[in-house]
């Protein structure tokens, strides 16, 4: 080779190896988006031709797993690598956070954002938080520079009179019927917040900050967790009206325009090929909320239940040119996200407690295939399920959002996954059926081995 193609190989190869070690990442999290609310995954109705464009150019999950069914559990789980059973964000009684709450994401966790953090990069919080409202628990109090966003959920701090259930398929909801905050770094900028440019303002702010690392040069997480689409459903301008799937496919639709302006922006910038994208949701349909709520397409129920409908989700990651384009039927949850991003961000892993959450890099970089493991379903503080391999045993069950109608399932109720992903025909009591069980019970003893009792956080 001549001395001058070498050194110029040189160079490119250096710069790669660099690249390499620290792509930036970012996670987008939809709160309440369903299983078959995006084209790729078989809406009917909904449009969404960035994502379905993502999907394409990414590899789509079918069997994404959240830590748990409902918003601040799930949360937790995804910024710590670990069940809300360790961290303390989980309750039998009130299952989030509300503004009354005391307690919060505990400061003595460790969020993806406090390891990227550590290991040089710039990191940012847009959207809803809902970890909790007072010092130790806020954003910046958890890894993140800057916070732009919401602290809760958007139907809680209702003004007097407004009942959101109301609205659900009725008239548009009214725009100042809930006094939630928009907050900027801890500080109120808009009360209430003006929800029906939340998207927009958060997708402006995200691609404010890309460019502002594109010309920093520093590796950078950005956490997008989309207020929307969440009960009571607001929708700009550009948008309402657009989808014959009503105001819930109008949102969606927003979020698909606001996930492709993001995606475009990296490959303008030319970030795309060393930017990770992950694009999934905290938990499954609010399907109460009717045609307000989305769809968990083939799946059984949604959000706040152990059923497949609550706790599989939509989940695509993007990174041109390192992500094999394809479909993986791989089970991952959303606490592989947390090893996953300090592992490509060369951070080290904790070592002083235990992470729920696996290395998925070698797999998004060269398809290996990560080692089984089992994942472990809860409602509040109870374990409900579990799936292993195939199999998930329901040990108990229970409808969503009411006090009662729980069920113990003295022989836990039995599903082949792949063959029955809507949970309808039970396995029989065969010898193939036993088997399974055993070794999910074997699964649940040495998980329950491992648990500390933690806190009560949630009030
Ligand atoms: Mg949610």
């Amino acid at each position: 080779m001549r001395p001058i193609l070498a050194v110029f190989f040189a160079v490119i190869v250096s710069c790669s190896a660099f690249a390499a070690e620290k792509p930036n990442i970012i996670i987008i999290f939809c709160d309440d988006l369903g299983y078959g609310d995006l084209g790729c995954y078989g809406s009917p109705m909904i449009r969404t031709p960035h994502l379905d464009r993502m999907a394409r150019e990414g590899v789509r999950f079918t069997d994404f797993y959240v830590g748990a069914s409902v918003c601040t559990p799930s949360r937790a789980a995804l910024l710590t690598g670990r069940y809300p059973i360790r961290n303390g964000m989980c309750s039998n009684d009130r299952r989030v956070l509300f503004p009354d709450s005391k307690g919060g994401l505990p400061d003595s966790e460790i969020t993806i954002a406090e390891g990227l953090q550590e290991a040089g990069y710039a990191t940012m919080h847009v959207g809803k938080w809902h970890l909790g409202i007072h010092e130790g628990s806020r954003p910046t109090d958890q890894g993140f520079d800057h916070s732009f966003g919401i602290p809760y959920s958007n139907d809680m701090d209702p003004r007097e009179g407004i009942r959101h259930r109301e609205h659900a398929g009725r008239q548009d909801p009214p725009a100042d019927g809930w006094n939630v905050p928009l907050l900027r770094d801890n500080e109120i900028v808009e009360r209430p917040a003006d929800q029906t440019t939340l998207t927009k303002r958060y997708t402006e702010e995200s691609l404010k900050f890309i460019r502002e690392q594109k010309e920093k040069e520093e590796p950078f997480f950005l956490y997008l967790a989309h207020t929307m689409p969440h009960v009571p459903l607001f929708v700009s301008e550009d948008f309402y009206g657009k989808s014959p799937a009503g105001r819930y496919g109008d949102v969606v639709q927003e979020l698909d325009w606001s996930t492709g302006m993001i995606l475009e922006a990296l490959r303008e910038t030319g970030l795309a090929e060393n930017t990770l994208v992950v694009f999934t949701s905290d938990n499954g349909p609010w399907l109460v909320m009717n045609d307000e709520g989305g769809s968990a397409g083939p799946l059984r129920e949604g959000k706040a239940t152990t059923w497949e409908g609550g706790v599989r989700v939509p989940a695509i990651a993007w990174w041109p040119g390192t992500v094999e384009p394809g479909v993986t039927s791989i089970v991952a949850t959303a606490m592989d996200l947390f090893s996953t991003s300090l592992s490509l961000g060369g951070a080290g892993l904790p070592d002083d407690r235990i992470i729920d959450g696996r290395d998925l890099s070698a797999f998004l970089r060269s398809g290996k295939l990560p080692p089984r493991k089992p994942v472990f379903f809860y409602h509040g503080r109870e374990l409900y399920a579990c799936r292993l391999g195939p199999w998930k045993a329901h040990f108990h069950t229970r409808p969503p959002f009411r006090a009662g109608g729980a069920k113990d399932h003295e022989t836990p109720l039995l599903f082949h996954l792949p063959r029955d992903p809507s949970e309808k025909r039970l396995r029989p009591e065969d010898g193939v059926g036993i088997k399974a069980l055993k070794e999910i019970y074997s699964a649940v003893s040495e998980h329950e081995a491992t648990l500390k009792a933690m806190p009560q956080e949630v009030d």
